[in-house]
């Protein structure tokens, strides 16, 4: 199974994608967490990324086509793959179909996470994430129960600088300008649909997999 998680930043696509991938024995590409381990391992396409990163911009569409092609080829992909985050403009779009086409793969749905801006906001500005692990939690939501440590690995967690209140604004601008046509692009290709976005983990897990092809 091929899917892709659209939305925008803080609507949990992420935290899904964990869930619903181990549950269907597939793979999770998160084009953000492979840049972030390429900044960590300070690797020459990560320093490049870094900036775009921290300023809540988008990284130059061939930086992240090549990772994702990549990644698709790998093995682990066998089974399938959810991609959270990507496509993130249409030109990715439109390498993605590329991609899917060359290794005569299809995509079978995109599931299209829907929230309110001022629910997003809160969301992006109360996560703190751990540097060591990258353990996700929410200061209202899902706090550590190891006050302001990583519950799994002890590290001090951290506010990403890109989850800053003026970097969330201009990170949901970008997403209004580049990514949101995506939707209209993927409801005329008839593999969009959308799901409700709120409410607690389990409820959303139960909905989106409710939206998936059955064979
Ligand atoms: P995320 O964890 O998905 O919110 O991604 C964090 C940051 O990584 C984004 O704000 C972008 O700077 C960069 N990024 C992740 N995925 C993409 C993508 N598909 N295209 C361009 N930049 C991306």
């Amino acid at each position: 199974m091929q899917l892709v998680f659209l939305g925008a930043p803080g609507v949990g696509k992420g935290t899904q994608a964990e869930c619903v991938a181990a549950e269907l024995g597939i793979t999770k590409i998160s084009t953000g967490d492979l840049l972030r381990a390429g900044v960590a391992g300070k690797t020459r396409l990560g320093l490049e990324a870094k900036h775009y990163m921290d300023r809540g911009d988008l990284v130059p569409d061939n930086v992240v086509i090549g990772l994702v092609d990549e990644k698709i080829g790998s093995l682990e992909c066998q089974n399938g793959f959810i991609l959270d985050g990507f496509p993130r403009t249409v030109p990715q779009a439109d390498s993605l179909s590329d991609i899917l086409r060359k290794r005569q793969l299809v995509l079978d749905r995109v599931i299209y996470f829907v929230m309110p801006r001022e629910a997003v906001i809160k969301r992006l500005t109360g996560r703190r994430s751990c540097p060591q692990c990258s353990a996700v939690y929410h200061i209202d939501y899902r706090p550590s129960k190891r006050d302001g440590l990583c519950a799994v690995c002890g590290a001090a967690l951290v506010q990403r600088n890109d989850d800053k209140k003026e970097t969330v604004e201009l990170r949901l601008a970008v997403y209004e300008e580049q990514t949101s046509p995506l939707i209209a692009y993927y409801r005329k290709h008839h593999v969009l649909a959308e799901l409700d976005g709120m409410g607690s983990v389990d409820d959303v897990q139960a909905r989106l997999l409710a939206l998936l092809p059955t064979s």
